[in-house]
């Protein structure tokens, strides 16, 4: 009896013991069903398992800064390139050169140095009412500052990372000067005040409050595909327009993965960003949620494939994070709440 416990015992301690190498921890910004069922996948495929916490993005990174040497996390979920620059400069990631990867995800999706890789991409674009706006009355974001559209736009708030990125690609594309009287304008077209989310500036649009709505594409995708009929009435209320097609494109972000300074199972870490970055998990993660693939050649799914194909600003994103500061500052003098 007592030798067989012994050897119950041991045997118990060599699975666990094997079990510890492969395995690998991530913390996620992203909602459990947008990622979940790929980490279930990349299990069954590799052995590997998957440790998965979820949380908001803000307090994932307090908690990587604050947990520092001791963090079990290996990776780092998140979305914009604002906030995966943060993390880069919070200095809880490490950078991680892949030939594999950096074949896979082009250069304006990623960290240069490899502190970060995108995952999926989402373009910031306008949504318009159609029987109040005729596409051709619009065609980029600087002239959404015309008084034309006075009480008439809904965007949502200055402190939202979505807009702080807008802004930082509109600093490297107009300058600092022009892009804060643009701010001003935009404020000064405002249909209501800038609270709520995305999915509140569309449905504000769809009764009455404003023609136009700046969004993140995939909000209008969950409202067209929604189990709740206001939604999908908003929806279908409006169209999206892509700005900025004849000059330098649509303003375009990414969900992205970056491995933790700390990480102690960094190669099956670095495994799992491949498995991400596969033809059919790159269809599936970005489909999920109506975002695009970052990666090229992989088919776009049918809700996003409606909208139409548009060309989008190819600014490095690690600009995104450096302007965020300046754009910071800009919107506040602007006024914009
Ligand atoms: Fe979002």
């Amino acid at each position: 009896m007592k030798i067989r416990l012994t050897l119950m015992a041991l045997s118990l301690m060599l699975i666990a013991g094997a079990s510890a190498a492969a395995e690998v921890n991530v913390y996620s910004a992203r909602k459990e069903a947008l990622i979940k069922p790929l980490l279930t996948q990349f299990t069954e495929t590799t052995g590997i398992k998957v440790n998965l916490v979820t949380g908001k993005a803000d307090a994932l990174l307090q908690r990587l800064q604050s947990e520092g040497a001791n963090t079990p996390a290996d990776l780092f979920i998140t979305t914009d390139a604002g906030r995966l620059w943060r993390a880069r400069e919070a200095g809880v990631l490490q950078a991680v050169q892949s030939d594999t990867l950096n074949d896979i995800v082009p250069v304006s999706y990623r960290d240069p140095e490899g502190y970060w890789y995108g995952l999926s991409l989402r373009a910031r674009t306008l949504m318009y009412v159609t029987d109040k706006v005729d596409a051709s009355e619009l065609s980029d974001y600087e002239s959404l500052a015309d008084p034309k559209w006075k009480g008439r736009i809904c965007i949502r708030s200055s402190s939202n990372i979505y807009n702080q990125s807008l802004v930082a690609s509109m600093i490297a594309a107009n300058g600092e000067e022009a892009t804060e009287a643009w701010a001003r304008g935009l404020v000064a077209n405002l249909g209501k005040s800038p609270t709520g989310g995305d999915r509140d500036q569309i449905k504000a649009a769809a009764v009455g409050v404003c023609d136009v709505a700046v969004a993140n594409t995939y909000y209008f995708g969950k409202m067209e595909k929604s189990s709740d009929s206001v939604q999908r009435e908003s929806a279908a209320k409006m169209k999206v327009f892509w700005p900025n097609r004849s000059g330098r494109g649509t303003h375009v972000n990414v969900s992205g993965i970056g491995v933790t300074s700390a990480a102690s199972h960094r190669d099956e870490a670095i495994r799992l960003i491949e498995f991400l970055l596969t033809d059919e998990a790159q269809s599936w993660y970005a489909n999920v949620n109506y975002e695009y693939p970052v990666k090229e050649g992989v088919a776009w799914g049918e809700t996003v494939t409606a909208w139409g194909v548009f060309k989008a600003d190819q600014i490095d994103m690690a600009e995104l994070g450096r302007n965020n500061a300046a754009a910071v500052r800009l919107m506040d003098r602007a006024g914009w709440r």
